[in-house]
């Protein structure tokens, strides 16, 4: 597509610029490392580590009061109804979900459904626009002990005010914000957005700055703005925020009971050209046409049948480990 070419003009100008305000002021943001120096792990470190976020979070909800949610989070998740040949896998439901905002297993889940409803969009309006560019701008806030409902109302009021600055208004036709809330007792909450935006005008990083100064009335300056070569990847990298949690290990139960106390609160949004879409539908709908058991396998021909499995199970499947071990115990 055309639109996507073009991505690739202006770029190594515009990111020689763009990191250094915030290793200046590591205390308030971090960048994480770039993609590419970053270790790969592996999916059975992903999981080990998603259990380990899991035990953790279930084990602050026990010590917040809310032993029914920690049993919740404890289950999802757990179990997967697989469909399967018993080499490939075609179908993975897992039999409980627990849907509690901080899970990091449903995190995913919402995160994937959100970005197959947001990339076609993007990708349309890019079209429509050929001479627009995706830039991925971070805004950050200063820790605050305040509570969270109230730091993200705050933070919400400067985003609205930013986006009424003629500036910005100009050079930005419209995106998507998603919100990241990190944290620990000892420094207060870390609040930032993570915003996917179609860029109309070149935004020069300094003047955004002044801008995020003038919404935050001089509390906040710490701003990224940089342009997005791959769309289907900043797309993923903006909504994994909204979505995860971090460093949940830093939280304290009591910082656990303020999230749960802000009910209904969302952590997208979406503005100027992508206003009114919704990313957070609350079911994931059914799709039509799917294989079921009996049918053959697409890739080997071998009939399909449905077992439930761990997710140790479904990586032992995975590698062709299981298959030698249980295939003859599960006919
Ligand atoms: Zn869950
Ligand atoms: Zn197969």
């Amino acid at each position: 597509m055309s639109a996507l070419s073009t991505y690739r003009r202006e770029i190594s100008r515009h990111n020689s610029a763009s990191v250094t305000l915030l290793d200046t002021d590591t205390q308030l943001y971090t960048p994480e490392p770039s993609r590419g120096k970053r270790h790969r792990s592996t999916r059975k470190q992903r999981a080990t580590n998603k259990r380990r976020t899991k035990a953790i979070l279930a084990e602050l909800l026990r010590r917040a009061g809310y032993a029914d949610k920690a049993e919740d989070v404890r289950r999802c998740c757990s179990k997967f109804g697989v469909l399967t040949c018993g080499r490939h896998i075609l179908r993975k439901i897992p039999t409980y979900r627990c849907r509690f905002p901080l899970c990091p297993d449903c995190a995913v889940e919402r995160s994937r459904r959100a970005q197959a409803r947001l990339l076609p969009r993007l990708l349309q309006t890019l079209g429509e626009y050929p001479h627009d560019r995706l830039v991925f701008i971070t805004l950050t806030a200063p820790n605050s002990f305040a509570t969270l409902a109230e730091v993200h109302a705050q933070f919400r009021e400067w985003f609205r005010r930013l986006r009424r600055l003629s500036r910005w208004s100009h050079r930005i036709r419209g995106g998507v914000a998603s919100f990241e809330i990190a944290g620990s007792e000892a420094s207060g909450w870390h609040y930032h957005a993570h915003i996917l935006a179609v860029r109309r005008v070149y935004y020069e990083q300094a003047e955004l700055v002044e801008d995020w100064l003038t919404a935050t009335s001089g509390a906040a300056f710490v701003v990224d703005i940089r342009e997005v070569m791959d769309v289907q990847k900043g797309v993923a990298e903006c909504l994994k925020y909204a979505f995860k949690p971090k460093d949940l290990e830093e939280w304290s139960p009591s910082m656990v009971k303020e999230f749960l106390d802000m009910k209904g609160a969302r952590f997208s949004s979406l503005f100027g050209c992508l206003y009114g879409m919704d990313i957070e539908p609350e079911e994931a709908q059914d799709e039509a046409d799917e294989p079921q058991e009996g049918s053959a396998c697409p890739e080997c021909g071998e009939a399909l049948f449905s077992i439930v499995l761990t997710p140790e199970e479904i990586v032992g499947l995975e590698s062709g480990v299981w298959i030698q071990n249980k295939h003859g115990t599960v006919h």
